[in-house]
């Protein structure tokens, strides 16, 4: 049997370090890099391997994995010592939730460097990270499919091979925007609902069998009661937080912008969940905004 690839992995936070834990646990050498001292400690403590720089972690690795906040963080990165210390042909595998411009930027300059690179943003929260259950959106050459695969699994419970370079950003912007979308209007119903009378139960059981079923009711409803485990029931504890709904609706609105895509509520969703992550709801998961419809704040 083949020996297992060495994993460079850059960005160990809320997402990164669960990853690369599953990873460990499965068996991988990994050479495990972040900018911030916690969380180096956190991963040694986690018996992850860890080096001293990022140019370290991508020196003789077979594959770089980077779970970093943004695509100017993964540019700069490539540009400024990824690309120059890794050895030919290493696999760039790069996690992070990104603007589908900048993924394919990011590809070009690895191929151009003499690498092989893939997108795969996932979805599934820190949660999922850590039950290694995440869903991988993987924008792959088909050539490369059979060492991503493999390495994919012991993170994610789901692989979704969505087409080349980019690909899988592309299609997280897509599902994050109909998200951002159906949880205004999920909102909006159970307060159009209250002021006429309904019972929260009542309108649930009637949507969610009916034709306006949604995850936004279904799984992660925007008033306690109906679904135990949402998080309306705890304060609207995240979950998944305002901050980063209002992040991928950005990278929405800018595919928007690319594309000359006339998505009017795609962008009206992008400017509401900005508005309310701007004004003190950042850390709120994203159903709160029913709270800011209800009382007229958005
Ligand atoms: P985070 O801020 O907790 O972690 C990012 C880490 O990257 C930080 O520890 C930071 O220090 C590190 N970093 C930044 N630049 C670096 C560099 N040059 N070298 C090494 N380390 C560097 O963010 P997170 O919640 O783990 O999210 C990571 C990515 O996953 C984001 O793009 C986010 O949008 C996406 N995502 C997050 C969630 C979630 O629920 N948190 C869900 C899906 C996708």
């Amino acid at each position: 049997m083949n020996a297992k690839p060495v994993i460079g992995f850059l960005g160990m936070g809320h997402m990164g370090l669960p990853m690369a834990i599953n990873l460990h646990k499965a068996g991988y050498r990994i050479k495990g890099f972040d900018v911030v001292p916690d969380a180096v400690q956190a991963a040694r403590e986690a018996g992850i391997g860890t080096v001293a720089t990022g140019a370290e972690a991508a020196a003789g690795v077979d594959i770089v994995i980077t779970m970093f906040p943004s695509g100017k963080h993964v540019l700069d990165a490539y540009r400024e010592y990824l690309l120059d210390s890794a050895k030919p042909n290493t696999l760039f595998l790069e996690c992070s939730t990104i603007d589908v411009a900048q993924a394919r930027e990011a590809a070009q300059l690895a191929v151009s460097a003499g690498h092989r690179s893939a997108d795969a943003p996932v979805s599934g929260g820190v949660v999922g990270a850590e039950a290694g259950t995440l869903t991988f959106m993987l924008g792959a050459q088909a050539e490369d499919l059979g060492e991503i695969t493999p390495l994919l699994e012991h993170m994610g419970k789901r692989i979704v091979h969505c087409g080349g370079y980019g690909a899988g950003q592309a299609a997280k912007v897509c599902n994050n925007m109909l998200l951002g979308i159906s949880m205004i209007g999920a909102a909006e119903a159970f307060v159009l609902g209250e002021r006429l009378g309904l019972e929260h139960q009542a309108l649930f059981d009637v949507i969610s069998s009916a034709s306006g079923q949604c995850w936004s009711v279904t799984t992660n409803c925007p008033v306690p009661g109906p679904v135990p485990a949402s998080p309306a029931n705890r304060d609207y504890q995240p979950g998944f937080a305002a901050a980063l709904m209002a992040k991928d609706l950005g990278l929405a609105a800018s595919a928007l912008e690319h594309t000359s895509t006339d998505a009017q509520l795609g962008s009206l969703a992008a400017a509401l969940y900005r508005k309310f992550s701007d004004e003190g709801d950042a850390g709120t998961d994203f159903s709160g905004i029913i709270n800011a419809i209800r009382d007229g704040s958005l």
